[in-house]
């Protein structure tokens, strides 16, 4: 029989991944706690953290470790590589093959016996990068509108001291005639 206590633990721990599994979004303990709080007002932090730990060992979910920032969590447990963008900090599921081949290749050389690996990718995601470009774009045309200026400048100096001399068109009309004579 299930006491009370062992029912509510239960059912926290549903709540929890049933969260985890809506999301895409690979999210904080933090954040899952502020969603499970909707459907179990009294649930505290260090409980989520507590079932977290749990559902890891139990293999229903993977702790994604980036270093000094906080965890992450995925509810789909089955190995796959990710996507981590070093502007937004989003993380994205990476639609790749998981590789055995890099495993076979690690046993072949070393004689470990390897049971798994993690893959991570960094870099700038779409979004990010789109907005990188348009400012970069933006400060490229400003570069351009103020080399075109300070051109202009230095012809109207140019035609200054070129005064009284033919100038390039006629030049230009004098070699096209050419030809025909
Ligand atoms: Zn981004
Ligand atoms: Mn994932």
């Amino acid at each position: 029989m299930f006491s009370e206590h062992a029912t509510r633990m239960t059912r926290q721990r549903k709540a929890i991944l049933e969260t985890l599994r809506s999301t895409k979004s690979h999210p904080t303990a933090d954040w899952i706690y502020e969603q499970v709080r909707h459907q179990i007002p009294d649930i505290s932090l260090g409980t989520v953290y507590r079932n977290l730990k749990l559902l890891k060992e139990q293999g229903e979910i993977l702790e994604l470790n980036y270093g000094s920032t906080f965890s992450r969590y995925d509810g789909n447990a089955a190995n796959h590589y990710h996507f981590r963008c070093e502007e937004c900090g989003r993380v994205f599921d990476v639609d790749l093959p998981v590789s055995c081949a890099l495993e076979h290749e690690l046993e072949a050389k070393t004689g470990f016996e390897v049971h798994s690996h993690r893959l991570e990718f960094y870099g700038l995601c779409s979004g990010c990068r789109r907005k990188r470009e348009s400012a970069l774009g933006a400060a490229g045309a400003q570069a351009a509108v103020n080399q075109a200026q300070s051109q202009e400048a230095a012809q109207e100096y140019a035609h200054g001291e070129q005064a009284g001399q033919p100038s390039h068109l006629a030049l230009e009309n004098q070699g096209a005639h050419g030809p025909r004579h």
